[in-house]
């Protein structure tokens, strides 16, 4: 008997090219414009209904040189005006070359299988390389929002500029997504999520929203959780307005899981279901191409994209395959953390990453990931204080790791970070203990989008680490994202703060610049 996962599977291979939705009609658009009555040819397709059939609203994710993709996920209630929730449903798609739609270049059909949820993954192809590009959805009739996309550059093109934005952690009741709405006016060419894209838990006083229901678990639960994060206009904004690049860190899950091993007390077996459960919906949300479909509790999502000569990013997951975090994951210091045969990225992963550095040939090669990769000593009174979940719980795999690039030369290592809830820029050392040491990379960590409320410039924690680790050089406690600016010469990282997200709208300020000259490690104010 087929295991359910190949059942996802075939469908996708068996319906994903498929273009009969389309013959009809000639183009979508004219369907469309009709009415709908396309909608009633296919017997898989959405049938006409008043609820939006897409109320999560729409993203495209991963560009490679010609092909991007486009993601949706059907309304439950459409689906069920449809025939039911078990029965999977047909939608169409239109690519165009300008946003009126006037040249279409691309359309096609997929199938949003009812085992994921009606979610809706198009890998397009034949697209031509670093063109912008504008798609929408059609289903039941309703044409989505029209979303905007780029195409990444050949790989040995050269390119005079990129621009991206990074963020992560958005604790939906902590405050408004009024950064996206700022992010989705800069007109970016790509846009990074570091992880903690949804939180499984409540907590915290003078919440400005609620989540439903107690901490997460079921696959419904997660669904429901995105769901409820999907449905901010300005998130809707920032997916519509560019190509995004996902990862996750622990809050997709649990807090500070490791691998197998959940935070608290339950049975480990029961957390595989969990963790299959997520890593579902995760996928279920997000514009990730097939190759990252989960098999059970197992998602491949660790990978990499390439823009052009000048841009190389590897987007690590240093979750899945962790040991656990040493010391009991209690913030201080002990022996244990010091192990060498202790794993952050897990065999596969590291050999991959550390091959991909010895071989860089890109201007900047990036490392988007979660956690800080810099030594934060935030003790005080002569004890060390490091946290155990971050690349400090993992210091030999990290000495492994900046010492290959040291040793085989990568260009323009630059590691971009989450988690924290905290802005700051790091030089990254082979030995950060050693003031004399020269940085071999650079570091820039991107505060929450909302966790934690508005937050503060200064913070006791990031007084601490500022005065005992020299290598660090900036940090801001408020809410917001990064904006990263690279050309030949340059890479510049401003720091884009919202002071005040507990009100809506609130306005957008660059609290700080900083900038790496090519060629060199060190940061400069800018
Ligand atoms: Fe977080
Ligand atoms: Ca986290």
């Amino acid at each position: 008997m087929k295991t359910s996962e190949q059942q996802w599977y075939d469908l996708f291979h068996a319906k994903a090219t498929r273009r009969d939705f389309l013959r009809v009609g000639g183009s979508v658009a004219g369907l469309v414009a009709l009415g709908g009555v396309g909608c009633s040819r296919g017997d898989d397709a959405l049938r006409r209904t008043p609820v939006d059939p897409f109320p999560h609203g729409i993203a495209s994710g991963d560009p490679g040189p010609d092909s991007v993709v486009l993601w949706t996920r059907l309304a439950p209630e459409a689906v069920e005006a449809s025939g039911g929730p078990a029965t999977d449903v047909s939608l169409a798609y239109e690519i165009a070359s300008s946003e009126s739609f006037s040249k279409i270049v691309a359309t096609g059909s997929i199938v949003a299988p009812a085992v994921l949820g009606h979610s809706a993954h198009a890998e397009v192809g034949g697209l031509e390389p670093d063109r912008e590009y504008f798609y929408r959805w059609i289903a039941g009739g309703e044409a989505s929002l029209i979303g905007r996309t780029r195409t990444a550059p050949l790989p040995d093109a050269d390119i005079d500029r990129f621009r991206f934005a990074f963020a992560s952690c958005q604790q939906y009741e902590h405050g408004f997504y009024t950064a996206y709405r700022h992010m989705a006016e800069e007109n970016l060419d790509l846009i990074v999520h570091l992880g903690d894209y949804i939180y499984e838990t409540s907590w915290g006083s003078d919440l400005v929203r609620h989540h439903e229901g107690p901490e997460i678990v079921t696959l419904d639960d997660y669904r429901a959780r995105y769901t409820t994060y999907r449905s901010d206009p300005d998130l809707q904004a920032a997916h519509a307005s560019a190509p995004w690049v996902v990862t996750w860190d622990d809050h997709e899950v649990d807090n500070n899981y490791a691998a197998g091993i959940p935070e608290d007390d339950q049975p480990l077996d029961g957390f595989a279901l969990r963790r299959a459960a997520a890593y579902q919906a995760f996928y279920e949300f997000m514009p990730l191409r097939r190759s990252a479909m989960p098999l059970g509790p197992n998602m491949g999502l660790y990978r990499a994209l390439r823009f052009g000569k000048l841009l190389d990013m590897s987007v690590l997951d240093t979750r899945q395959y962790r040991d656990d975090q040493p010391c009991g994951d209690r913030r201080g210091e002990c022996a244990e953390r010091h192990a060498s045969g202790r794993t952050l990225l897990g065999d596969e992963q590291r050999n991959w990453l550390l091959e991909r550095m010895a071989s860089a040939d890109a201007t900047w090669n990036v490392l988007a990931q979660q956690i800080v990769m810099a030594e934060v000593n935030s003790g005080s009174d002569g004890e060390d204080s490091f946290s155990m979940d971050a690349w400090d719980g993992y210091p030999h795999e990290r000495r492994e790791l900046l010492e290959t690039i040291k040793r085989t030369g990568t260009p323009g290592p630059v590691v971009l970070t989450g988690d924290t809830h905290s802005n700051w820029a790091s030089e990254l050392k082979t030995d950060f203990a050693s003031i004399s040491s020269a940085p071999i990379g650079t570091e820039f960590a991107g505060t929450s989008i909302s966790s934690g409320g508005n937050g503060r410039e200064t913070t006791s924690w990031g007084a601490a680490a500022l005065s005992n680790n020299p290598h660090i050089k900036f940090h801001n406690g408020q809410r917001g994202y990064v904006t990263a600016t690279l050309t030949p010469e340059s890479w510049t990282s401003d720091y884009r703060v919202v002071p005040v997200i507990t009100e809506p709208d609130g306005e957008v300020e660059t609290k700080a610049r900083f900038v790496v000259r090519t060629g060199s490690a060190g940061i400069e104010r800018g």
